[in-house]
């Protein structure tokens, strides 16, 4: 048993306390969990573009300071709270901002993922169980003396911290064998991407795709589609740099929106006679959207829709477009069951029919998240791994 188990942990978090201020890297208190919570040791985690949505206080509804953001990262259980049964302290596992109760009437069907107790919910900030929250502060952010503040969570699973503690839905056990570092991946930005394209719009082979952005997300879509045997993949970026990972990932031809002087949309139907089976938006944004619906071929075209929009703008279209037979959908953590599907993704990862390793494009130390913030705004990163705790391997 671990000698920190029902006691409170006093560790390292990057907070943040308001929008676009840099994080603060600074002790805080991390409370026991409670019935059906996991205290998780965090090893790595890396940051997706909802964290950066977040910080940069996008959308003012979601705004909660101050905060411990982060939600893709792998950790090791130090202890877990009454009732819960499926993971043990010292298991791998990788938290998922969209749980699985497994009781619900949507856990018990097969078509959903977005369970009716812990789906994902961007305004939820505190705990399920008793409406608190399990980070405190120790000091104000100056480092002086002053009573203790509560620190909100995040996205149901708030990883930039030495030490987490999240509802049991949201844990996922992993082999303890399997590449840690690789395995944060599937925590959000990879197993999004790829199940956007596997369970929401369902690629089949010899089919035509367009993606919309090419960050991990969009290059996880990518490389889905790749995996499903997509005859055609083109990417839309306005970032050429992104380009040369495309290649990779199975990006058959690229279109820079800046190159053109016609809408995207024109283009990709010219290239596909009328447009392509599927389109994935992955950038968050509206007027993207509008292009990756209108790039599909009228009759059957499907477009999923991937990123994260701020309020209070509504989807741009007429109503009679949709007379066209175009359909849209939207699609959250690429529509797997974190606990009964996610394993066996990562056996599929593991054994390369999905390749992970391309999208850790960078390794920092924990102490350096503000620069690796600034590489995911400035377009230099896929993903950036940052080293939270050593190997506790036995
Ligand atoms: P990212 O920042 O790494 O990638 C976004 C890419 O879009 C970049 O390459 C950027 O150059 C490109 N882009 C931005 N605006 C563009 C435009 N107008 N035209 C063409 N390209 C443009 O982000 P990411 O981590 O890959 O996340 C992508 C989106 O998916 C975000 O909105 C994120 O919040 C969302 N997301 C959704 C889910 C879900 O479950 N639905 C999960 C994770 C992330
Ligand atoms: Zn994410
Ligand atoms: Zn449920």
């Amino acid at each position: 048993m671990a000698e920190t188990q029902g006691k409170v942990i006093t560790c390292r978090a990057a907070v943040a306390w308001g929008p676009k201020e840099p994080l603060v890297i600074q002790e805080i208190c991390v409370d026991p969990p409670q019935e059906m919570e996991v205290r998780v040791k965090i090893l790595y985690t890396s940051i997706c573009h909802t964290d950066l949505g977040t910080w940069t206080g996008v959308n003012e509804a979601e705004r909660a300071f101050p905060r411990i953001l982060g939600h893709e990262a792998v950790g090791v259980v130090e202890s877990v709270g009454e009732g819960v049964k499926d993971v043990k302290e010292g298991d791998y596992v990788i938290p998922t901002f969209n749980g699985e109760c497994g009781e619900c009437r949507v856990c018990k069907k097969e078509v959903s993922n977005l369970c009716e107790r812990y789906k994902v919910d961007p305004m939820k900030r505190l705990m399920v169980s008793d409406g608190g929250t399990r980070f405190s502060t120790t000091t104000n952010k100056d480092g002086g003396s002053s009573q203790s503040q509560r620190i909100y969570h995040f996205l149901n699973t708030s990883t930039f911290t030495e030490y987490t503690v999240l509802d049991s839905a949201c844990v996922v056990k992993i082999d303890p064998n399997a590449p840690l570092k690789q395995m944060s991946l599937l925590s959000c930005g990879v197993s999004t991407g790829v199940g956007a394209a596997w369970n929401t719009a369902k690629v089949k082979e010899g089919t035509t795709t367009a993606v919309f952005g090419l960050g991990s997300v969009g290059l996880a879509v990518a490389e889905g589609a790749r995996a499903r045997g997509a005859s055609r993949i083109i990417g839309v970026d306005a970032n050429a740099s992104k380009f040369e990972k495309g290649k990779l990932m199975g990006v058959t031809d690229f279109i820079n929106p800046k190159d053109l002087t016609k809408p995207v949309h024109e283009r990709i139907r010219e290239l596909t006679r009328g447009g392509v089976d599927y389109s994935f938006e992955c950038t968050g944004n509206v007027d993207v959207l509008r292009e990756a619906f209108l790039s599909t071929h009228a009759g059957w075209g499907s477009t999923v829709l991937v990123g994260i929009y701020a309020t209070p703008r509504t989807l741009p279209l007429h109503p009679m477009e949709l007379f066209d037979g175009r359909k849209i959908t939207g699609s959250v953590f690429g529509g797997f069951k974190p606990k009964s599907q996610l394993p066996s993704f990562a056996q599929q990862c593991m054994k390369g029919v999905v390749k992970l390793e391309p999208f850790i494009t960078n390794e920092l130390p924990f102490e350096k998240i503000n620069d690796a913030f600034q590489l995911l705004r400035d377009g230099k990163s896929l993903r950036c791994l940052l080293q939270i705790a050593k190997f506790l391997k036995k």
